[in-house]
């Protein structure tokens, strides 16, 4: 008997995409891995070169340039495709257009193939964009999640980690809402080694400083550009959190990741993509987990939905 091959299709194999694909064979989640990209050479080329990295690796993954057909039998097709934003406009919808397009073609070969696995996306505005894969596909919504805001929460978890000089998975925190401007954090909900952020803030003042909520969650929003204005791109984070998320629909984890997935109507929010904590196993976005939040916080979540539903208005 011969047990199916556990296979991840990656569709754009940029910066995100090959960094991506580094990091799961890193951590050997799969038996296969397939690169697609409209720069075929650049597809190849990343495999290639990864071809050889998995010789000093634990686990013996096939990783080669592909084509959509290859989506057939995947598990799991990560998209990180994007084309490069129109600079002269300031129509938020002109400016989204070649995206939607990309997503629009990238989704149909990617059904024709006869994929019924799980999509993840990662392309920016990833709740835009994970929404339209929704949308183009037809799948349930359990099976088309977003990377959302899985990276933003480690963002902040990792500054107040390195605030009071502790391990970063010692930090409880959700960043909610949009990945981007509208994005909220469930405060209240916060802990510590078990003790309320807000305790942990107060009865640390020294450590704390001058810092507030308010300029922990700037910095974490600003985190992605403190990087792009540097280097050019952001990788590594974004490669290590959607690996998180192949690692739990994988290994079938029942892991909690904020995660952009369809609510519909937790916090009286209906049918909108954004991040809330989600249960991650091999169905999917099994479900989702409501956080107690206080009324303000509510609200804030309510209006991060609705600077996301109007686009969907946009859309139509
Ligand atoms: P990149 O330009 O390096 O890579 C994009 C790749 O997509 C290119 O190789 C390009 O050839 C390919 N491509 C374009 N159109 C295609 C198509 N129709 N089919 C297949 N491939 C196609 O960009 P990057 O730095 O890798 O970023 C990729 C995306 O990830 C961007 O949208 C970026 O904003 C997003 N991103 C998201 C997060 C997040 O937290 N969600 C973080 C970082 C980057």
């Amino acid at each position: 008997m011969k047990f199916k091959n556990s296979k991840v299709v990656i569709v754009g194999a940029g910066n995100v995409g090959s960094t991506t694909a580094y990091s799961i064979i890193n951590q050997g989640l799969c038996e296969e891995i397939v690169l697609i990209d409209v720069n075929k050479e650049k597809a190849y080329g990343e495999a290639l070169d990864m071809q050889h990295a998995i010789h000093f690796m634990n686990r013996n993954i096939t990783i080669h340039a592909g084509d959509y057909e290859e989506c057939k039998d995947a598990d799991i097709v990560i998209i990180t495709a994007s084309a490069p934003m129109p600079k002269d406009s300031n129509n938020r919808l002109e400016m989204l257009k070649p995206s939607i397009q990309i997503m629009k073609s990238i989704v149909s070969s990617v059904m024709v193939s006869g994929f019924s696995g799980i999509f993840i996306v990662v392309s920016n505005p990833v709740d835009i964009m994970t929404y339209l894969v929704w949308k183009f596909s037809g799948l349930p919504a359990k099976q088309v999640i977003g990377s959302g805001t899985a990276l933003d929460t480690a963002r902040l978890c990792c500054s107040l980690a390195s605030m009071y000089d502790l391990d970063s998975k010692s930090v409880h925190t959700f960043i909610l809402g949009e990945h981007g401007d509208s994005e909220m954090v469930a405060w209240s909900s916060s802990t510590i080694g078990g003790k309320s952020l807000t305790d942990v803030m107060s009865d640390n003042a020294d450590r704390t400083k001058n810092e507030t909520k308010e300029t922990l969650l700037e910095q974490t929003k600003a985190a992605g550009w403190e990087i792009f204005s540097r280097k050019g791109n952001t990788c590594y984070g974004i490669a290590a959190s959607t690996t998180a998320i192949v690692k739990s629909i994988l290994f079938n984890e029942n892991r909690i990741l904020p995660v952009s997935v369809l609510v519909e109507g937790l916090y009286g929010i209906d049918r909108v993509y954004l991040s809330v904590p989600t249960i991650l196993n091999s169905s999917g976005a099994k479900e989702t987990v409501e956080i107690r939040l206080l009324p303000e916080e509510k609200e804030e979540l309510i209006q991060s939905a609705k600077v996301l539903s109007s686009f969907y208005e946009e859309l139509k």
